[in-house]
């Protein structure tokens, strides 16, 4: 049984004296960097509304203006921002409060730093408090029509892990990208109102663990039991060791088959860096605790191939190969794959979560089941 997460909901003064914590290292660096372009010449920027662009070496207001539609590009003394020189190669793109800034037609609350790159491209990035970040990331890794109680979890999962990045990247230009790298962000436009009241109702509330946010690592589907984040990365977190999951049978890909031709695994392994010429077996030489293919050997007509379950996912696509939970067999001029789950499995289950939620458990008790030993607590936002 999993130990009951405790959670303080309170002022940072009674949150510090309750956990032993500094609070303070949760209140101080509240907005989020976000790289949301690179390797342009060229950005369109739109605002609807008063804004200022300023030096961000300086704080020098360079331009100002009621509204603007016009092209921010690079030149080699700077950047120009219609047809005015900056006489800036850094910026702040800042609206007044409420008036986003639209970069390629993508609108984004807080302010845009758009940099010129030795190279001569132009990087942008959005800083915004982390509430309205995570309300413009969840609609592409969740549906806003879940019930309210998983909608809560995640909220709590991509804050916290989205407050792990900005602690790990602090000597960085940025905390996360906007891609899938991190978390996907969408910024203003891919807000869903069930989805920002969940953020609003959780607001603040993070997971920690021995007085430390944990890394909310999440997956699609485990197919059973999750993984240990040490079989992964190298990290070894208690509350990320792994737990049975009898939750996520109705996800579209708890059960999944891929048949792949030999030549197909040979180019990818190739591609690797792997020696292939032929395959004639394959075969998963030890799992781990969650019965996931931890070591796999590749036999042909050299040396047999030895790789992690890890890196033969990677190299065949994690669209083919949904979990490396998975039984392989030769069928004809290749191999099947008959595997259970999508993703890496570490954290969350979210289809775990979203069918735990539709039986009336509620957001901390899926909290409870997926991070087991850890702290529901509150940073001090504003
Ligand atoms: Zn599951």
């Amino acid at each position: 049984m999993a130990p009951a997460i405790k959670r303080f909901v309170c002022s940072v003064v009674c949150l510090a004296a309750a956990a032993g914590l500094s609070a303070a290292a949760f209140a101080a660096d509240t907005a989020i960097r976000v790289r949301v372009l690179e390797a342009s010449r060229s950005v369109s920027v739109e605002i609807a509304g008063a804004f200022s662009i300023i030096d961000q070496a300086s704080g020098h207001v360079l331009y100002q203006a009621a509204g603007a539609s016009a092209r921010l590009t690079s030149d080699p003394q700077g950047l120009v921002f219609g047809n005015r020189r900056l006489a800036s190669r850094d910026i702040v793109i800042a609206g007044e409060p409420a008036v986003a800034v639209s970069l390629n037609k993508r609108s984004y609350r807080g302010t845009l730093r758009c940099t010129l790159l030795p190279d001569g491209n132009v990087r942008c990035i959005n800083t915004i408090n982390v509430e309205a970040y995570v309300k413009g990331i969840a609609i592409r890794e969740i549906s806003h029509y879940w019930p309210k109680e998983a909608l809560r979890a995640h909220a709590v999962v991509f804050r916290t892990y989205a407050l792990y990045q900005m602690r790990q990247n602090k000597a960085n230009p940025f905390d996360v990208t906007s891609d899938v790298y991190s978390q996907v962000y969408g910024g203003k436009d891919a807000e869903r109102y069930r989805i920002s009241e969940a953020v609003d109702e959780t607001k603040g509330e993070v997971l920690t663990y021995r007085q430390a946010l944990i890394p909310a690592f999440y997956h699609s589907t485990c197919g059973g039991a999750t993984e240990d984040a040490g079989e992964l990365w190298d990290m070894r977190i208690g509350p990320l060791a792994g737990q049975i999951c009898p939750y996520c049978q109705e996800a579209p890909y708890y059960r999944w088959k891929a048949q792949v031709k030999a030549k197909t695994i040979c180019r990818a392994l190739r591609a690797g860096g792997y020696p292939c010429a032929e395959i004639r077996d394959i075969t998963v030489i030890s799992r781990t605790a969650s019965s996931r293919a931890k070591e796999i050997k590749i036999g042909g007509s050299g040396q047999p191939v030895l790789l992690s379950g890890k890196t033969f996912r990677a190299l065949l696509g994690a669209d083919v190969i949904r979990s490396t939970r998975f039984q392989v067999k030769r069928a004809g001029d290749g191999f099947v794959f008959s595997g259970e789950g999508w993703g890496h499995g570490v954290g969350l289950c979210q289809w775990g979560a979203y069918a735990m939620a539709k039986g009336g458990s509620t957001y901390v008790e899926i909290l409870q089941q997926y991070y087991p030993g850890t702290q529901l607590e509150t940073y001090e936002t504003f």
